[in-house]
């Protein structure tokens, strides 16, 4: 059935999976009937299909050889080392030796299907880095930097929005190792992901979260004035500075080339996709970024997400508390209409 207009004429019940289903990477697109969820395979981080190809899968054989001395380096910020510039591409067993002389490698900070990201140090500063090391055989979609060297997508997106905005976790160079890539990234020293954060606090009051919800919302659209849409915007993808209150927007693994046309792979968090992909399988980025935002903001000041139910998703009508303002309830249903139309710009 077509869904109704409004949160408040609650369509039919959809079941999503829940949190332990959760699945990110392209998805195939999922089965209308409401207990067919989309699995999505281990790893893939951009849209394929219909939509233009914007990366390219690649067969590249280990070991390969990459321009710059640590192989493949980013247009991002420049690498730290002496050596970043080198015009001859040393084996993959020098790079992963450059590597270790260049930095310290501290504790795992977390691993998912995509990788392991580590806390490290960078010798030549002391700047505090998270080391991201994705399995080469993990990465299915590469594109293109700049400068014409062939990059994993989530490279290039990164690449793409780091700089210009605070609210963006900075690349700050790449390798490609015979077995893996490595991403050196920005590192506040003292940061904990919004997810635990807000596990911690419960939910937060309006005010405070009317502030962090506007540092996402800067970043969003630094994002897509960059042309790269995150596709993965949850708790657990925004890293709060806790010396400073800044947040950080992280994880560019699931992201692609913002286009006009509509998408029609989903690569994300199912729990977060908009109802139109579960419905009709595509969806337009900005509408599917407002639905995720509308989770955010509703997650923020409730300490939840308002249609889980454990394993499963279910769509309806949001219930508020008093102590939430008009304006606050507002935007939340209006970020999470059923029709993507009716969801709000960016702006
Ligand atoms: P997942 O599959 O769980 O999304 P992933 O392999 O895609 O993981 P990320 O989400 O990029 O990897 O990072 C995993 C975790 O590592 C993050 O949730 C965060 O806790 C930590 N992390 C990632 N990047 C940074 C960073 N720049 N600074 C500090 N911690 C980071």
């Amino acid at each position: 059935p077509r869904p109704r207009r409004g949160l408040q004429s609650r369509p039919r019940p959809r079941l999503l999976p829940g949190p332990a289903e959760d699945t990110r990477g392209a998805a195939a697109p999922a089965a209308p009937a409401a207990a067919s969820p989309a699995r999505a395979p281990p790893l893939g981080s951009a849209a394929v299909g219909p939509e233009p190809p914007l990366s390219r899968s690649r067969d590249r054989t280990p070991g390969e050889g990459r321009p710059g001395a640590l192989g493949g380096r980013s247009g991002a910020a420049p690498g730290p080392g002496p050596s970043a510039d080198s015009p001859v591409p040393p084996a993959g067993k020098a790079q992963e030796e450059a590597l270790q002389e260049r930095y310290r490698l501290g504790s795992l900070l977390g691993s998912g299907g995509f990788g392991s990201v580590f806390a490290a140090t960078r010798l030549s500063d002391g700047a505090p880095v998270a080391i991201k090391r994705v399995p080469r055989n993990r990465v299915r979609h590469w594109g293109e930097l700049p400068d014409g060297t062939s990059a994993p997508l989530e490279v290039v997106l990164l690449d793409k929005v780091s700089s210009g905005c605070t609210g963006v976790i900075q690349l700050l160079e790449w390798l490609e190792l015979p077995d893996s890539i490595v991403l050196v990234l920005e590192r506040p020293e003292r940061c904990q992901e919004l997810s635990g954060f807000l596990a911690e606090r419960r939910f937060l009051p309006e005010e405070e979260a009317r502030g962090l919800f506007r540092q996402v919302l800067e970043a969003v659209r630094h994002c897509t004035s960059c042309g790269v849409l995150h596709r993965d915007i949850k708790p657990e993808n925004i890293l709060l500075d806790l010396a400073t209150g800044q947040l950080k927007l992280i994880d560019f693994g699931c992201g692609a080339f913002l286009q006009d046309t509509a998408y029609t792979q989903f690569a994300g968090t199912l729990s977060y996709s908009p109802p139109e992909w579960i419905q009709h399988q595509r969806y337009h980025g900005e509408a599917a970024t407002i639905w995720s935002l509308g989770l955010l903001l509703y997650h923020l000041v409730m300490g939840k997400h308002p249609f889980r139910r454990g394993q499963e998703i279910i769509w309806g009508r949001i219930l508020f508390p008093r102590r939430l303002s008009q304006e606050c309830q507002d935007l939340i249903k209006r970020c999470l209409s059923m029709q993507p139309l009716d969801r709000p710009s960016l702006e």
